[in-house]
């Protein structure tokens, strides 16, 4: 079970949907591969292989991509050494930072301004 955030900038505006989590579809490894983006399917698909199954986590979390400027869903693996691998930015395929969590505002990536907030909208499967 994964959520729907809604990420917003209280200065400029800007608005996001993200999802956050992970489904019943992601048991399955090929889904977990599908979910990274073609470049990135033959390392991710070398982890899993390593990985006693389950012993891998796959969520998606919310990232702030300062390339192109987004509110993005990464996947994220995490393998049974504890090693996590972030996805590249589904957008632009560039290299993502910042977590946006509920405690604290992050900075948002149009203004600038520490004044991205996000919240539970719903849910997805
Ligand atoms: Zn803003
Ligand atoms: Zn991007």
């Amino acid at each position: 079970m994964g959520e729907i955030m809604k990420v917003q900038c209280d200065v400029c505006g800007a608005k996001w949907e993200c999802m956050e989590g992970s489904g019943i579809l992601y048991g399955k490894k090929e889904s977990i591969i599908a979910a990274f983006s073609e470049r990135e399917r033959a390392q991710v698909a070398a982890r899993i292989e390593k990985s006693e199954i389950p012993a891998y986590d796959f969520t998606y979390r919310i990232m702030v991509c300062y390339h192109c400027r987004s509110v993005v869903s990464v996947p994220v693996l995490v393998t049974w050494d504890d090693e996590t691998y972030v996805g590249a930015c589904p957008s632009c395929g560039g290299k993502v930072s910042v977590l946006v969590s509920d405690m604290e505002k992050s900075v948002c990536p149009k203004c600038k301004s520490e004044s991205l907030w996000a919240k539970i909208e719903g849910h997805w499967d």
